[in-house]
């Protein structure tokens, strides 16, 4: 291994992913020696722990304006608002436990609605057909780890859903984040 380890290597390495042995023996021999490495590793590794926290205590993917109030106690969450089509840039800060995406979209008169959190080539990160959501809504909130826990800088939120029988596309929102 030349040089020292990268975000991708020490967020892999203290989330216990992705890495075989051969490459876990790698990045432990550099750590062994490395002081800066071993601090970064340290950091990373609290991190990752501080998210599964956060994560096992969370609500559903989407909550509601009650469920985001309660969070803001608890947690640093960060919230972002976007237009229901609109693209914008948000640099999270990196204090942030929570990321939430908060839509403007109108929910009246919906019976259904699907979600749909993907990169920003479309490519799927997660799914939810028949999300729980307040019925005549004006936001949807998003929570979303995507950002903070992987190299992806942009990300798209899809909304559709079926309104008064007829199947709507409710939100494409894209949400981009220049590396802080
Ligand atoms: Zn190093």
């Amino acid at each position: 291994m030349s040089g020292h380890l990268d975000e991708q290597q020490l967020t892999d390495y203290a989330a216990g992913e992705r890495l075989d042995a051969a490459e876990v023996e790698a990045i432990e021999g550099h750590l062994f020696g490395c002081d800066s490495c071993a601090a970064r590793a340290a950091e990373a590794a609290s991190l990752v722990t501080r998210l599964r926290d956060v994560f096992r205590a969370l609500p559903p993917m989407l909550m509601s304006d009650a469920e985001l109030e309660a969070m803001t106690r608890t947690h640093q969450v960060q919230v972002c608002n976007v237009g229901a089509f609109e693209q914008v840039f948000a640099t999270v800060s990196p204090h942030v436990d929570i990321a939430v995406t908060r839509i403007a979209v109108d929910l009246t008169g919906v019976e259904r609605l699907d979600v749909k959190l993907c990169a920003a080539d479309g490519a799927p990160f997660i799914e939810v057909s028949g999300a729980t959501f307040e019925p005549g809504a004006k936001f949807v909130n998003v929570v979303c780890d995507v950002h903070i826990a992987s190299q992806n800088t942009a990300f798209r939120v899809q909304l559709s859903g079926v309104r008064g029988g007829v199947p709507v596309q409710l939100a494409d929102c894209t949400v981009a984040q220049p590396r802080a």
